[in-house]
């Protein structure tokens, strides 16, 4: 049989190459970027247009390309960086592979310009799917400039799976945080679109936090300084009440080079452990430098965990180095032991016998009626007739594969028990004040009410803020809510959509939203839930390609407003919900798509009775 073995022509392999080198714009910043620090950049300009699928440039004033280098760098296996396999143990440097620029000129129209101190010329390279197209001298300041245009322009299926803008920006902010973090005497300044999204000139480490967190950070934070034999630890961690829903201020740098440990940040947490609650994560900046002998870097070039020669002994010293700098900073609770009780107690109270306290409840209160109920959409009607809203909504479900659902007649189950309750008989209970049970002609429907209330909610504000019928509410009082820039830059992209959705700004400025009005039904105490949520969500659950704004903003909203578990409901409350839920076009599941209910045919109920 002939040999059929044949080596890949180059840009076939570099064009596979390059997807595991850049998988999204993010990762064409981050090598980038860490190649201007290699060539020992002073400043470093980041230029984005669209998210980085339209250009990426980024220019530096390092030392530059000699004409051959410049040729020489798009090779595959081109580096300066390192000479022999020893090198990998001494690593000083961010890139040592030699693969970026081959694999981003692989698959993206790059154009390198660049000019060492000791000539007086440049060099211009044009190339384009590994070819090059042009190289000519050309007059350019001293450093790099590289430009990176229709990034994955020959591999259309990398192209569409790329995500929206607003999260192909998170992924770079990320990765322009990391690197700014890293190297705060570098100056970095970051546009999008033409705008001017950060300008970090050279400084000090907490000044660059705060530059880039934002001006109320420095107030939070408490340094953390540790010298061992193994590590130096250097940085800052934030006050526990300044803990945060989401884990997007949590940095550890090892040699300058951002890593991601789960083990170490448990140190971390454990350190915290009894200071925040159990949902909030503490932020944190710290750098470890370590002998770099005592770190395995040799793994996938994206990755960024590496291996620590001795984790249990850094695992140990990172969480006493935080505990000491929590306790010496008087952030952790005080016990005062020396203190007379009785000092403490007023005077009156002192020889008082000890009473329970009074429970007291509203049994009226009904959440579903007046303004705190907030399923009716944000559709004002003085006395909500919840039915006439789900009218359209309720007549679709018939076909749905609910409809086998029948309720007992009420008639039927109204003899056995009193009716407490005059206006209506009951036919739900609350089970643990986290399900709502009823009863069936098949048998018992449990409905997990935070869920259903989501599923009530999401269909209502979908429907509102697409017919743009949303009802706004003005605020008494303006309400100034602040945020760092990438949170800002998160929000921007869906203004239209929290406009859409019944939310009014005076501004939105770079570090701070003020809002006017918000949707009717929201109270004042849950506006920095939604926002919250919302940031957390896009952060967290990074959407879909084809993701809606308007549908995230719909469920985003729908979590921080429903009902949580836990939560006491009035028997009209329950009833209503069960009602409401059953006349959504999709009842049985969440907007996350979680089931909402469950059913237990009486069928099953009689064989435990055997
Ligand atoms: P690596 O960084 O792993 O060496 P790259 O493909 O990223 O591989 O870069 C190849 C080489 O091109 C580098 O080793 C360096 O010599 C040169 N180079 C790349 N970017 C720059 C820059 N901004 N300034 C100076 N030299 C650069
Ligand atoms: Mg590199």
């Amino acid at each position: 049989m002939a040999d059929i073995i044949q080596l890949l022509p180059d840009h076939v392999a570099n064009q596979i190459a390059a997807g595991e080198v850049v998988q999204r714009p993010a990762s064409v910043v981050k090598e980038l970027v860490e190649n201007a620090i290699d060539a020992d950049a002073t400043s470093i300009k980041l230029i984005i247009k669209d998210a980085g699928k339209t250009q990426i440039q980024v220019i530096d004033d390092g030392k530059g390309m000699s004409d051959t280098d410049a040729r020489m760098s798009f090779e595959r296996h081109a580096t300066s960086k390192i000479k022999s396999a020893e090198d990998l143990f001494q690593l000083q440097t961010k890139g040592f592979r030699g693969e970026a620029l081959a694999s981003i000129a692989a698959i993206a129209h790059v154009e390198l310009k660049t000019k060492p101190d000791y000539q007086d010329l440049g060099t211009a390279i044009v190339i384009e799917g590994s070819q090059v197209k042009s190289q000519e001298v050309v007059v350019t300041p001293k450093g790099t400039s590289i430009s990176v245009k229709n990034l994955f322009f020959n591999i259309p299926a990398r192209r569409n799976f790329l995500k929206s803008n607003t999260v192909e920006l998170r992924h770079i902010i990320d990765e322009f945080h990391r690197v700014a973090l890293a190297h705060p005497t570098i100056e970095f300044i970051m546009y999008h679109n033409g705008g001017e999204l950060f300008n970090l000139p050279k400084t000090n480490y907490r000044q660059r936090i705060v530059n880039i967190f934002g001006s109320k950070t420095n107030e939070k934070l408490v340094p953390v300084e540790e010298t061992t034999e193994i590590v130096t630890i250097s940085g800052f961690v934030a006050k526990p009440e300044y803990s945060r829903k989401t884990k997007t201020e949590q940095f550890f740098f090892v040699n300058n080079r951002f890593i991601k440990s789960a083990y170490l940040n448990h140190a971390v947490n454990a350190a915290f452990d009894g200071l925040i609650k159990d949902t909030y994560h503490p932020s944190y900046f710290l750098n470890l430098q370590v002998n770099p002998e005592s770190i395995d870097i040799n793994i996938h070039p994206t990755k960024t965990e590496i291996k620590f020669e001795d984790e249990h002994t850094l695992y140990a010293i990172i969480r006493s180095a935080v505990k000491h700098s929590l306790g010496q900073f008087n952030v952790a609770p005080v016990l005062d032991f020396e203190s007379d009780q009785n000092l403490n107690t007023p005077y009156n109270y002192k020889d008082k016998a000890a009473s329970a306290p009074g429970i007291q409840v509203d049994r009226n209160y009904n959440p579903f009626k007046e303004s705190s109920f907030k399923s009716q959409g944000f559709q004002k009607s003085p006395q909500p007739h919840w039915e006439s809203l789900y009218v359209e909504t309720a007549t679709d479900s018939n076909d749905d594969n609910f409809s086998n659902i029948e309720f007992e007649s009420k008639a039927e189950n109204s003899v056995l028990f009193d009716d407490q309750h005059k206006e209506k008989k009951q036919s739900t209970f609350q089970l643990q004040q986290k399900y709502i049970v009823s009863t069936l002609k098949s048998g018992l429907l449990i409905i997990d009410q935070y869920r259903a209330h989501q599923r009530i909610l999401y269909e209502s504000l979908l429907k509102s803020m697409t017919v743009k019928t949303a009802v706004t509410q003005q605020l008494l009082f303006q309400l100034k809510l602040n945020f760092s820039k990438s949170d800002m830059e998160i929000l921007k992209e869906l203004q239209t959509e929290l406009e859409q959705a019944g939310f009014v700004f005076a501004s939105f400025e770079s570090e701070y939203l003020e809002i006017t009005g918000v949707p009717f039904n929201v109270s004042d105490s849950e506006i920095t839930i939604i926002f919250e949520q919302l940031i957390s969500d896009i952060e967290n659950d990074v959407p879909e390609a084809n993701f809606s704004a308007t549908d995230l903003l719909a469920k985003s909203m729908a979590k921080s407003l429903a009902v949580k578990r836990g939560q006491y409901l009035t028997i009209a409350e329950q009833d209503h919900m069960v009602n409401s839920l059953f006349a959504c076009k999709e009842p049985s599941v969440s907007p996350s798509n979680k089931a909402t209910f469950i059913t237990i045919g009486t069928d099953k109920i009689d064989r435990k009775f055997i």
